[in-house]
């Protein structure tokens, strides 16, 4: 595979230094721009294989920015990594709302930086995996989604076709906050007609078969779910 492209829209220099310093020493190709609406032409242009986009830029913000990548047939799949300043949750609730594939708060450290890129290239786009037959594996727990089955220790589960890709999506990004909608949106499809609540109710089900194992889903008040990420 030849270098991964990333494109970084940040306006602030030191920032974008750091970054661009970072992503070249770990061998990847970086361009850059410092406002929104270049960065968008940018991205339909030199199709990176990620974006590293700041929210709070000139013009056009990074979500307008990530709503267009995301609501666009031709660039929907490429990966974002929002940047955001550390006291804005409803940012990063907006931002994975509207198909942000991960977010990183300020100030990062260029080690966080660079795993957080690894993990994004390693997966590839989200919207991209609920085809792909792929299999997570979290401690006692496999989720196999290509053959629809999913066991703890060996035993199988009973889970509706729902609950399967709903702990597949948690369990594919342990330790990630992803609010209600965001959820919805991926696990149950956009067209349906539901509330943020009906996720609440394929979370207890889902819980409920897990069993013992049950507290894997944790609850982030007033946000949405999240895999715990074992690391406690
Ligand atoms: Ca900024």
């Amino acid at each position: 595979m030849s270098k991964p492209k990333i494109l970084v829209i940040e306006d602030e220099s030191d920032i974008l230094e750091v970054i661009t310093y970072n992503l070249e020493r770990e061998g990847h190709k970086v361009i850059s721009c410092r406002n929104g609406e270049q960065g968008l032409s940018r991205i339909r242009t030199d199709n990176p294989d990620l974006v590293i986009l700041d929210l709070m830029l000139p013009g056009m913000d990074g979500v307008e920015v990530c709503r267009q990548v995301k609501s666009d047939p031709v660039t929907r799949a490429i990966p974002v990594i929002m940047v955001t300043a550390k006291a804005e949750e409803s940012d990063i609730v907006l931002g994975l709302g509207i198909g942000a594939d991960d977010y990183i708060t300020k100030p990062f450290s260029p080690k966080e930086l660079v795993a957080r890129v690894k993990v994004v290239l390693r997966r590839g786009p989200l919207r991209e995996q609920s085809g792909g037959g792929e299999r997570v594996v979290r401690g006692e727990l496999t989720i196999d989604l290509g053959r629809h089955e999913a066991t703890i220790s060996g035993v199988l589960l009973t889970l509706t076709p729902t609950e399967m890709r709903l702990l597949h999506f948690l369990a594919s990004h342990p330790g990630r906050v992803f609010p209600r909608s965001h959820l919805l949106s991926r696990v149950i499809g956009e067209d349906a007609i539901v509330t943020d609540r009906n996720i609440d109710v394929h979370v207890r089900a889902l819980r409920q078969k897990l069993g013992d194992a049950a507290d894997v889903i944790e609850t982030v008040r007033g946000v949405g779910y999240r895999f715990a990420d074992g690391r406690r």
